[in-house]
């Protein structure tokens, strides 16, 4: 007689789970990020530490949950209504929603025109990279209306009417005319098919309606290739008008409640960014209203650039922060070979070094925010005019390669979308191409040195004071001196300039306030050249350990 054999139950486990990481969750994203909590501090906005306490804890509870909906749950383009009227709406996930909501509410987009007083920028800054490492995607509308208020501001009738409904600190996303919401968000719309960098070749063309001038009525006739955040109340929008290239504002709905002309065409395919809609769109006859002066266009929309910018820095940052409380808590909590890999030699390497390069991101992100504080302060203005663009150029571009070694040090997991790395990493690119791509940031540097010399002069007192104090700096100084000195060829050598300067700027910043150990590991690595290629090529006699616990999250 045959033996049967009893057969296993299917839900018999067939292993253990084992050596695995706790999740990282329900922990506050800012008072774990101990550069930041003294940043704050540091750079005026103490005043705030309980708001961004509040946001930390948001974006390290349930805001995570939301950025994965949002972003495995794209914004969908509807333009037409089941009538065949058209519509152009896009309509996003709840998700989305509740991300903005928070964002809204806590004055991400616009603290700083509310409350102005000293520290006003640092706080916002701090809370909107607090906020940007749950979902950074959503940040882009919330950016765009912060940096809209100061380009408004040339054209004081505008500004009456608009800015307190975008200081508004209530979320409603309905598409209705603006003087009927509790709050309103401003987009911007300048890059056209023909070209991005150089908006002097756009072929949009505004007719005016009666008379013309500042804050005239316009008729507006042709398209932009790229406008994100479409649903927002409004635009700023670059067109030719007589005069030349002009700045115009575009509602989406008009006052008397119908739809302006603002067609989408479709919605963009992207690489990363996917909770945040990015469109194409044309403009039928659209109606608007000039914002400066006729052909003053870039210098009045330049205004809103600057301040976009500044959230370039600080969603790079952001990104590059959340990367290390990824990994260092993954490694902390995972073995090989028998050890934790957070105390293996050459993982401590690559840890610490991805720190450094967090810590120097954070105190840059933060002494930028306080040069946007003290705007009668002519100093700090001159500061930010060459700051602003040579911090974007160096720490978005350093993101996206700290994003792979980040994700890295998770193994295969981190090549697996539930580990949220792919889309960090996904992510990284971004802020380096829109407000002024790579070459195009770094020429104006070039360009900002040649015609305000006094900016030269202050940035490099801001490095001075770092040299006084470190040895390597000051060599390091010297050789940015002779570069600059030579004019051959100066062009093509604008990356490396840049490079050079963020360098010593960051590197001024840590040795007076950074950690120690980081600042000396900066200054070792980055400055004297004893460094590889690739993050984890930092030399011996550093102490690993130290860094990585200042930077590592507690549960
Ligand atoms: C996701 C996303 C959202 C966006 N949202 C918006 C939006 O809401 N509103 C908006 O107006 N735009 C938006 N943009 C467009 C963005 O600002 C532009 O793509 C960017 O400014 C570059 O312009 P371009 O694509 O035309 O590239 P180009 O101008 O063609 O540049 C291509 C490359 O050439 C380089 N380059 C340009 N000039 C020079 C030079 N003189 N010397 C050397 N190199 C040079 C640039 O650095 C770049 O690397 C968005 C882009 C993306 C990816």
């Amino acid at each position: 007689m045959a033996v049967v054999e009893p057969r296993r139950s299917i839900l018999e486990p067939t292993h253990e789970v084992r050596n695995q990481p706790p999740p990282l969750v329900h922990f506050n994203v800012f008072e774990q990020d101990r550069p930041l909590v003294e940043a704050l501090e540091r750079e005026g906005g103490g005043w705030a530490a309980d708001r961004a306490r509040a946001v930390g804890q948001i974006s390290g509870g349930e805001a995570l949950e939301w950025g994965r909906q949002a972003n495995e749950n794209p914004p969908v383009l509807r333009t037409h209504d089941r009538y065949g009227n058209r519509i152009d709406e896009v309509e996003y996930h709840p998700a989305y929603h509740k991300l903005m909501e928070v964002s809204v509410s806590h004055g991400l987009h616009s603290l700083p025109w509310t409350e102005e007083r000293p520290g006003a920028h640092v706080a916002r800054a701090a809370m909107f990279m607090v906020m940007g490492q749950a979902e950074g995607g959503h940040e882009c509308p919330i950016s765009m209306t912060y940096s809209a208020v100061p380009a408004l501001r040339s054209t004081p009738e505008l500004a009456d009417e608009w800015v307190p409904r975008l200081t508004s600190t209530s979320y409603d996303p309905r598409l209705v005319p603006a003087a009927d919401k509790a709050g309103s968000l401003f987009g911007m719309a300048m890059t056209e098919k023909q070209g991005g960098s150089d908006v002097r070749a756009n072929t949009s063309v505004a007719r005016p309606l009666n008379g013309g001038g500042a804050g005239a009525e316009y008729e507006l006739t042709g398209h932009k290739w790229f406008c994100s955040a479409p649903m927002c109340d409004a635009f700023l929008v670059l067109a030719q008008a007589d005069g030349g290239l002009s700045c115009f504002l575009l509602p989406r709905v008009l006052p008397d409640g119908a739809r302006n002309t603002f067609r989408i065409q479709r919605l963009k395919d992207k690489l990363g960014n996917r909770s945040n809609a990015s469109s194409e769109i044309e403009f039928a006859g659209a109606w608007t209203r000039m914002v400066g002066e006729p052909g003053r266009g870039v210098p009045t929309i330049i205004e809103m650039v600057n301040h976009t910018r500044l959230d370039c820095v600080l969603g790079s940052t952001a990104g590059m922060r959340a990367g290390v409380a990824q990994a260092t808590h993954h490694t902390a909590h995972r073995s090989a070979f028998g050890k934790i890999l957070a105390e293996q030699p050459l993982m401590q390497n690559v840890l610490a070094d991805l720190c450094i390069e967090s810590e120097a991101a954070t105190v840059t992100a933060m002494r930028l925010a306080r040069a946007y504080d003290s705007s009668g302060d002519e100093r700090e203005v001159m500061f930010r005019r060459l700051a602003t663009a040579v911090s974007k150029y160096w720490i978005c571009k350093r993101a996206v390669v700290h994003a792979g070694e980040a994700l890295e040090c998770f193994g295969g997991a981190g090549f697996v979308e539930e580990s949220g790395m792919p889309r960090l990493y996904r992510e990284a690119p971004l802020n380096s191409i829109w407000e002024g791509s790579g070459n195009v940031i770094c020429l104006d540097v070039l360009r900002g040195m040649a015609r305000t010399p006094q900016a030269t002069e202050v940035l490099m007192d801001e490095i001075e004071q770092g040299a006084a104090v470190e040895r390597r700096l000051r060599t390091y100084l010297e050789g940015i001196q002779a570069e600059l000195s030579d004019f051959e060829g100066i062009e093509a050598r604008a990356r490396r300039i840049v490079e050079r300067l963020a360098i010593a700027l960051q590197a001024s910043l840590l040795v007076r306030y950074g950690d120690p150990a980081v600042a000396d590991a900066f200054c070792v690595s980055r400055l004297e050249s004893d460094w590889g290629r690739a993050f984890g090529t930092l030399p011996g006699g550093i102490d690993f350990q130290a860094i990585i616990e200042r930077h590592t999250p507690h549960l």
